[in-house]
């Protein structure tokens, strides 16, 4: 079904817009630009609590592939 002539008339607009790149703030969770750094609403220092964030999060990874590593040996 062809859309409606309102829709395809006129000239090209140009490109498309592409929204913001956003990500979460670690201190109040809160979208921020993936530039921002620091958060506009509380003021946290972005990226420091992303990498802290991510450091804790690979410590917990490697705390569940241990346990599962003790419970593989508990099991022979
Ligand atoms: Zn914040």
């Amino acid at each position: 079904m062809p859309l409606p002539k309102s829709k395809t008339a006129g000239p090209p607009r140009g490109k498309p817009r592409v929204p913001p790149k956003l990500e979460l703030c670690g201190g109040c969770r809160q979208f921020v630009q993936s530039e921002t750094n620091f958060c506009p609403w509380c003021g946290a220092e972005v990226q420091a609590l992303a990498r802290e964030y991510a450091e804790k999060l690979e410590a917990a990874r490697r705390t569940a592939l241990h346990i599962e590593r003790l419970l593989r040996e508990l099991r022979r």
